[in-house]
């Protein structure tokens, strides 16, 4: 078996994993070599992204909406 072989599972959990905490440059190697190498993956992965920044932008609204100052000077 080859060591960055990842199945489509757990490069999905991986994906999803990455989210929330920094994987290890093994674990972001063997994503990268995976989505080279897989159709259904790449597609996964722009949803998650998607997702993030969806979630990002509603944070930001969710501030801008409060009397959160702070945050308006800073950006
Ligand atoms: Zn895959």
């Amino acid at each position: 078996m080859m060591p960055f072989h990842r199945t489509c599972k757990e490069v999905t959990a991986l994906v999803i994993a990455r989210e929330d905490r920094m994987l290890s440059w093994r674990d972001r190697l063997a994503v990268r070599m995976h989505m080279t190498i897989c159709a259904a993956c790449p597609t996964f992965e722009r949803q998650i992204l998607t997702l993030h920044n969806a979630m990002k932008q509603w944070r930001n609204y969710e501030k801008s909406n409060g009397a959160d100052d702070q945050w308006r000077r800073e950006s």
